[in-house]
């Protein structure tokens, strides 16, 4: 585990903290979720619900809201009872999904640039991760890239859409041009969805599950931080065919054992807000998305307008720098703003090189005053 030892999160937010610059590094709102899902944890303790350890798979209300989302939002059957298992956010239920499914030596196939935490638990599982990137600047998944990647010890593709730290969310098309490669040679799939209702107007979020054939091979990922803005709860989950469940459940079981008592229940009443709280969470973050695309652009920062998540990805070579970290190196002393080299997110040491990512899942206060400094440093 050598190589995972620092992660750039920690090195930027130092160097934010140190320079006192505005941090849009790190991916975590600075606005909290709604206030009535803050009031059902709160009643949850004072009335004694999951103050002791909930039941191992999360707690049967919990799970039935979850396969009532799928069911809702979807159109996906499952079984609350059999096909989910509540996890300590999407992050151990993609390591405990990981830990089932693949073996010692086994390869996972995996698009970059990649979520950090994908490259560390396919090293805990003892896999090999193999990865392709997506089409430099435009960021979209190339199949016949994915199947020239396959060799007779791929195992799982480990998917991301709407995906991090592109922002890209993938089309219907490209995800059956995925499934062809998975079906061809008999993968599975573990789809990370943790930003399933952050996708902004003009796309739509299509789970991997619901691609035909993709169903029975694929365990999905879902977080409450990211949907409900409450990070901190460490609240997901894994949904999928019954087998893989169980396999998923064994290994999660013996990793966190249970968590997050009251904030499953509290986790129930969020994912039953009614729609007006979707579409109000979902075009609050596209104006963000909108206040700092359009004041980057119009500083003449060249940035990709993300389809979902809550990163912008800009290409600094315009900017005068040869790569991404030389310009996050520099940024904070410069400029006081803190952003994040795509380069990080990459095995190739020279794929994303250019690119930097910055994060508007932050107030337009803050994201004004970035624009501000950024302006003064590069106007
Ligand atoms: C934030 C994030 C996660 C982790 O979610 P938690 O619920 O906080 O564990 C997983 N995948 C992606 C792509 C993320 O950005």
């Amino acid at each position: 585990m050598r190589e995972h030892a620092s992660t750039v999160f920690g090195e930027m937010s130092a160097l934010a903290v140190q320079t006192g610059s505005v941090n849009l590094g790190q991916g975590f709102p600075d606005t909290d979720g709604p206030d009535v899902v803050k009031e059902s944890a709160i009643r949850a303790i004072r009335e004694g619900r999951g103050n002791q350890y909930p039941p191992a798979h999360g707690i049967p209300e919990l799970r039935r809201a979850i396969a009532e989302h799928q069911s809702r939002f979807y159109g996906i059957e499952i079984d609350g009872m059999t096909d989910v298992v509540v996890a300590t956010g999407a992050s151990e239920a993609i390591a405990a999904a990981m830990l089932a499914l693949v073996d010692e030596g086994d390869e996972v196939v995996l698009f970059s640039p990649w979520f950090d935490l994908y490259a560390a638990v396919v090293s805990l599982a003892g896999g090999t991760r193999i990865e392709v990137p997506l089409i430099a600047g435009a960021f979209r998944p190339d199949a016949g890239a994915l199947r020239a990647a396959i060799t007779p010890r791929t195992r799982l593709l480990l998917l991301n859409s709407p995906h991090n730290p592109t922002g890209s969310v993938f089309t219907r098309a490209e995800l059956e041009a995925i499934a062809a490669v998975v079906a061809e040679h008999d993968l599975w799939v573990i789809s990370d969805e943790a930003y399933e209702h952050l996708v902004y107007t003009g796309s739509e979020h299509v789970p991997f599950a619901t691609i035909p054939g993709m169903a029975e091979r694929t365990v999905t990922i879902g977080s409450a931080g990211k949907s409900l803005s409450m990070t901190g709860w460490k609240v997901g989950w894994a949904t999928g065919p019954t087998d893989l469940v169980a396999a998923v459940r064994v290994t999660r079981q013996h990793l966190s054992f249970v968590s997050g008592g009251p904030f499953q229940w509290a986790v129930v009443d969020g994912l039953a807000l009614p729609d007006s709280y979707w579409a109000s969470f979902r075009d609050g973050l596209e104006r963000q998305r909108d206040l700092l695309c359009d004041g980057l652009a119009s500083l003449g920062f060249p940035t990709t307008v993300p389809e979902g998540t809550y990163f912008a990805t800009t290409d600094v070579r315009p900017m005068g720098y040869a790569d991404g970290w030389a310009f996050c190196r520099d940024l904070p002393r410069r400029a006081g703003v803190v952003a994040i080299p795509h380069e990080v997110f990459h095995d190739d040491p020279d794929a994303g090189k250019p690119f930097v990512r910055w994060a508007f899942c932050k107030r337009p206060a803050i994201l004004e005053e970035a624009l501000t400094r950024l302006g003064r440093a590069f106007g």
